[in-house]
């Protein structure tokens, strides 16, 4: 893949039972690749009796990579687990496994879907164990046709909150960990857990001890894990040996599966003080994350000339420096941009889609369709 691989997709999840409770309608529709959210009358918003009709008072159209509908498994239309990991999980692991980084993010406001898409719960399992266990089918069948071939995983989990490092495969390392610059490989953390992992079982296991200090941690601190980023890291190294020459030849790939924090505004959920503070640093990332996306996109597309100026700023925050080596250059980034259907969170789906819209490799600007009878 050339520079600036960019995909960015938008996925709609069922209501939920807040949202059936209050009679919430489903103001998202896609087709193809088209996103369309309706905006209803306010004075009818969140308040339609089964039946009673809202007024639409216009729509906003989105173009993005793909649109994932998965408001209705009953839809012939209805995009699973197994749609997402086919279209973004593979993809990147074929390119995982020639040699470079890649990384998936998943965005959108709490409770929109992004565990759901990046870990799953349960049997629906997400794009995250679902590359884990692609990964060993690959070594495994490698391991058979080339004997010279040999592949380690490597993993670590960590979490970032207010701007601080934290180790979830490791959770009694007291305090933060440090985030360090190697003059050659580049920021990294110290300290932290990489465990080599043999097998499907092994990963799984330490998925879900991650997954629970998540929760604990945030639970010990009087926080909330919604409000911080989890990137789930593997590390895949192919050493093959030469018998002709008697040389090894590594290749080493790393993949980032981040689980972002909710992009819901601090203001819209009343938080002063602290909380504020949070909402401020978690923005922080959020906007540079969106900044050096938008950068990257830019990049690929200007001149040689052109493009000797520009800046991409992964210093302005902890997750864009550590995924610094992750983005750009031969790697391949998804964005998944996770959304409620309901009307009831058209202003925070509007700024998800529009978040994503800018990240997007080719700007063609939202359309805004003022249709009264859309
Ligand atoms: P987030 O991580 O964005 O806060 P979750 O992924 O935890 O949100 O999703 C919130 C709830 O919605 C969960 O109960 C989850 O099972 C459900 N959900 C989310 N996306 C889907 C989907 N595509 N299909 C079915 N259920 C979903
Ligand atoms: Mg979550």
């Amino acid at each position: 893949p050339g520079a600036g691989n960019i995909k960015v997709v938008v996925r709609v999840r069922p209501f939920n039972s807040r949202e059936k409770d209050r009679n919430a309608r489903c103001i998202v529709s896609m087709a193809g690749s088209q996103t369309v959210l309706t905006q209803l009358a306010p004075e009818t918003n969140g308040k339609n009796k089964a039946g009673h009709k809202a007024a639409a008072v216009g729509s906003k159209t989105f173009a993005f990579d793909k649109s994932y509908w998965s408001f209705d498994r009953k839809d012939s239309n209805f995009a699973d687990q197994e749609d997402l990991f086919g279209d973004l999980g593979r993809p990147l692991l074929d390119n995982a496994f020639q040699g470079y980084n890649n990384c998936i993010f998943a965005y959108g406001q709490t409770g929109s879907g992004k565990s759901y898409s990046m870990m799953g719960y349960g049997e629906e399992e997400g794009v995250i164990p679902k590359i884990c266990r692609d990964m060993f089918e690959r070594i495994d069948g490698m391991a058979v046709k080339d004997k010279n071939m040999t592949s380690t995983v490597e993993v670590s989990y960590l979490e970032i909150y207010n701007e601080r490092v934290r180790d979830l495969l490791n959770p009694s390392t007291k305090g933060n960990l440090k985030v360090r610059e190697h003059p050659s490989t580049g920021p990294y953390v110290e300290d932290l857990a990489k465990l080599v992992v043999r097998n499907f079982v092994e990963i799984e296991h330490l998925m879900d001890e991650g997954n629970k200090a998540r929760t604990v941690a945030a639970t010990n601190m009087n926080e909330t894990s919604s409000r911080s980023h989890a990137v789930f890291t593997l590390t895949l190294t192919q050493k093959r040996h030469d018998i002709e020459t008697n040389m090894d030849t590594e290749k080493v790939a790393k993949i980032s599966l981040v689980d972002l924090a909710g992009s819901e505004r601090a203001t819209s959920t009343g938080a002063t003080g602290a909380r504020l503070k949070e909402g401020a640093e978690i923005n922080r990332s959020l906007s540079t994350l969106g900044r050096v996306i938008a950068a990257l996109a830019d990049l690929s597309t200007a001149s040689k000339a052109k493009s000797k100026g520009m800046q991409v700023p992964y210093r302005d925050s902890v997750l864009t420096w550590l995924l610094k080596d992750s983005l750009g250059g031969n790697s391949l980034t998804a964005m998944i941009a996770a959304i409620s259907p309901a009307d009831i969170n058209f202003e925070e789906t509007l700024s998800t889609l529009r978040y994503a819209d800018s990240a997007k490799r080719i700007k063609n600007h939202a359309v805004v369709n003022e249709d009264p009878n859309a």
